[in-house]
């Protein structure tokens, strides 16, 4: 914790039941090992995913496989539960929520269908897992659009499919603040990268494809990557080990309670300095090829940090070339095991 950062008042058991969704994925598979290094002794990890496919299945924490558009699984996965991070959805990268719109609309039924068991259940606080997704797209058509601040989400004209998806169930956690007394909480994550998330197959984002692209670059000694879109629109990249410390302090944090809050890093990269760095971890450097009709999403778009730098006194700030380098590494390993022939993270 570094000297600026704000106590944040803690009440909880290390027996407490936490409830987590989403579990079999990256996001909240690391969350379940924060909470579990933590000393938490009774986590509920959550997925429809078969347990043999979760990215991380770890001891001591209660796996069960359902799948929780299904409100009466719902009901189960929050029975006795103290604390509910609610992260599953339907998702992937730019060219799996613009192409599958219907599957990102259809999480509202999880984040409704468990918002309304936790809080049957007498949960203590809930979280849901919100995107910049959100945000109204008018404000991202170029390279160099401001940062994006809380307020920008209104007037809204939100992602299609996903993003409005994220926009309705955030309205609903606030709701369920104003009218039943739930505390709820609400980060919207900026893209999130690091090692046990998604990396092939057509679900992963920007960082783990153009790691993937550059290792088989040089596997199969043809040194040339494709960048979707020219390789200007410009993001950002938090790195999971400040996402989940980002949740945990979010969570906890009464003045937050139902206000949405930016979680995401500040480093703003083109997708052309994107690769750039990731070609010097690899010591390798590429010929580029740009399909500008591939999906790429708004033009830029960056997290203002003024909200949480002035709640929390923290804000994601791990750089980008450090968390890439860890990536990078996790990802070859997972390439090679492939190749191999060994079983593998997605
Ligand atoms: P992920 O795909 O790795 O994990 C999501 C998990 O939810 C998957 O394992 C999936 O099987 C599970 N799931 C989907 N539908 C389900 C259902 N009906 N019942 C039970 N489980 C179900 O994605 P992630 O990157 O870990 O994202 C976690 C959360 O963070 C999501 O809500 C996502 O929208 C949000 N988010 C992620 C990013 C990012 O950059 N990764 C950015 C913004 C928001």
């Amino acid at each position: 914790m570094s000297p600026r950062q704000k106590r944040i008042e803690d009440f909880r058991k290390k027996d407490d039941l936490i409830v987590i969704t989403g579990g079999g994925g990256f996001i909240a598979g690391a969350l379940v090992g924060y909470f579990r290094d933590k000393g938490f002794s009774r986590i509920r990890a959550i997925d429809k995913k078969p347990l043999p496919d979760w990215y991380q299945r770890l001891p001591g924490v209660e796996n069960l496989c359902l799948d929780l558009s299904d409100r009466d699984n719902c009901v189960r996965a929050c029975e006795g539960a103290v604390e509910v991070y609610n992260l599953a959805a339907d998702m992937g990268g730019m060219g799996f929520i613009e192409r599958f719109r219907v599957e990102c609309f259809r999480s509202v039924l999880i984040n409704t269908h468990m918002i309304e068991a936790a809080y049957r259940a007498g949960a203590d606080r809930y979280f849901f897992s919100s995107s910049a997704c959100a945000y109204n797209t008018d404000l991202q058509k170029d390279a160099d659009s401001r940062a994006l601040k809380e307020s920008d989400a209104y007037p809204a004209m939100a992602e299609r499919g996903y993003g409005w998806e994220k926009l309705l169930s955030e309205m609903v956690c606030q709701e369920y603040w104003a009218e039943r007394g739930l505390r709820t909480f609400i980060a919207r994550f900026h893209n999130v990268y690091g090692p046990n998330g998604t990396w092939d197959g057509g679900r992963e984002k920007a960082p783990a494809a153009l790691c993937r692209k550059v290792i088989e670059a040089r596997d199969k000694g043809i040194p040339t990557v494709e960048l979707w879109g020219d390789g200007r629109q410009t993001r950002s990249f938090m790195f999971i080990d400040d996402c989940v410390n980002g949740i945990d302090m979010i969570m906890h944090c009464d003045e937050l309670v139902a206000t949405p809050i930016n979680l995401g890093s500040h480093e703003l990269v083109s997708i052309d300095h994107l690769l750039g760095l990731i070609e010097e971890t690899a010591g390798l450097k590429v010929n580029r090829t740009y399909d500008v009709g591939a999906p790429k999403g708004v033009g830029g778009r960056n997290s203002d940090n003024t909200m949480i730098k002035r709640v929390l006194g923290w804000e994601p700030s791990t750089p980008l070339r450090e968390g890439l380098a860890k990536t990078y590494g996790w990802i070859e390993e997972q390439y090679n095991l492939r190749k191999a022939g060994k079983r593998t993270v997605s």
